[in-house]
């Protein structure tokens, strides 16, 4: 069958295609270590769970509005106005399947051949595909380790041209773990402002930051920048519901609109129970977040440490989500036992998982051949033996 062309520019998820790689060594009985894992490894909070059971006993599972009920956008701006201080209306909120699904919304809605889509790297896997697969140009920035992998606002300014459209941020970040200050984020907006092009900022890890760190939105800089962006958030990694599917959009009207007739054309709502389960997310108690930031705060600086102390390695502390982003271009050139040349990461990552059996992403899926990201959405446990083999996988080669 000859496939349409825009297939061809597109790669899978390289995050979902090691963990699945993964998975089937360990369902052959290879004890793998798995530090490739997208989601938080705790279990979905008790009292959401209650209420999907409750939504789908009482018999709400028919069609819902499609760009999410009423009563889950009331929600959803209620959590705007709490915790980033940004008003919206009704008609600004689109609920989508996963903030994938929103980001992919947005692509559909706003890009288009011609259009540049700047974003900084190393990103998060699928910004660049979304963009292809709308028909535009990813424009790549390349951050420096030294700077924290945060872009500078003249580095901004200096990748937008006449057909810039959009900006994509995503603070803190997956893979790297970097977060803006309020400061930096003030100056990226300036750039935003004064060339005149839109921002989408993925604030999924809005909720998992450390030592102290605030979170501020963009979008929370005054009117100009607001009518700016594009805020996607969603569900999977404060609350632990990857498998439930809500990621939301707050943005310009009649983006939101564009957005919900693609979706009506698509997917229609997202899932009416776990429309329910978001509302009791958003508005019920958020006591299990302490513990949780806690536990991956004490992993963070575990897998830190561990890290630094071996030969050739070096890694970056990060301020947010659940990932470290460890540099190993210091062994590339070395040959393994059985003489092959690590010549990058995802060199590296085979001989990791074959031979070690220890999962880890290449950082060329995120735009950074560098390094290797690691997951510590993990138990202290795993990680230790991980971290064990990698120092020994290390020391072999030569
Ligand atoms: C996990 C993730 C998402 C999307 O999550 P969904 O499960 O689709 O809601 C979006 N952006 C980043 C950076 C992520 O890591």
């Amino acid at each position: 069958m000859k496939l349409a062309r825009r297939v061809g520019s597109i790669q899978p998820s390289p995050t979902l295609a090691i963990t699945s790689k993964a998975k089937a060594m360990k369902a052959q009985g290879i004890d793998v270590v798995g530090f490739g894992a997208g989601e938080p490894d705790f279990d979905t909070p008790d009292h959401i769970k209650t209420v999907a059971k409750k939504a789908l006993d009482d018999g709400y599972t028919k069609y819902t509005p499609v760009p999410g009920t009423p009563e889950l956008k009331d929600a959803i701006i209620a959590k705007l106005s709490r915790d980033n201080g940004l008003e919206y209306k009704r008609e600004n909120i689109i609920v989508s399947v996963g903030a994938k699904h929103s980001i992919y919304n947005v692509g559909q809605a706003l890009f288009e051949e011609g259009d540049e889509i700047v974003i900084p790297a190393p990103y998060w896997v699928s910004y660049p595909d979304i963009a292809l697969l709308a028909g535009a140009t990813p424009v790549i920035v390349d951050t420096k380790e030294e700077a924290g992998f945060k872009m500078t606002p003249e580095q901004l300014d200096r990748a937008i041209t006449p057909r810039t459209k959009c900006v994509i941020l995503n603070s803190p970040s997956n893979p790297t773990g970097a977060a803006y200050t309020g400061e930096e984020l003030k100056r990226i907006a300036g750039v935003i402002v004064r060339r005149d092009v839109t921002v989408l900022s993925d604030e999924i890890y809005e909720k998992l930051v450390y030592d102290g760190f605030r979170f501020v939105s963009i979008a929370s800089f005054g009117e100009e920048i607001r009518k700016r962006t594009i805020v996607v958030n969603g569900l999977s990694k404060a609350y632990s519901m990857t498998g439930w599917r809500i990621g939301y959009v707050a943005a310009d009207k009649d983006l939101v609109a564009a957005m919900t007739n693609i979706q009506s054309q698509s997917t229609s709502n997202p899932v009416s129970f776990c429309d329910k389960a978001a509302i009791e997310a958003l508005n019920g108690p958020h006591d299990f977040l302490k513990e949780w930031v806690a536990e991956f705060d004490r992993r963070r600086r575990t897998i830190v440490d561990r890290l630094n102390r071996i030969p050739g390695v070096s890694c970056l502390l990060p301020q947010g989500a659940f990932y470290v982003f460890p540099n190993f271009s210091r062994v590339y050139g070395k040959k393994t036992p059985s003489g092959k040349v690590i010549d990058g990461s995802s060199a590296l990552a085979a001989y990791l998982l074959e031979e070690h059996k220890v999962a880890s992403v290449p950082g060329v899926a995120f735009g950074d051949d560098a390094c290797q990201r690691l997951s510590y959405a993990t138990s202290m446990k795993t990680i230790e033996k991980g971290i064990d083999r990698i120092e020994q996988a290390i020391g072999m080669l030569s």
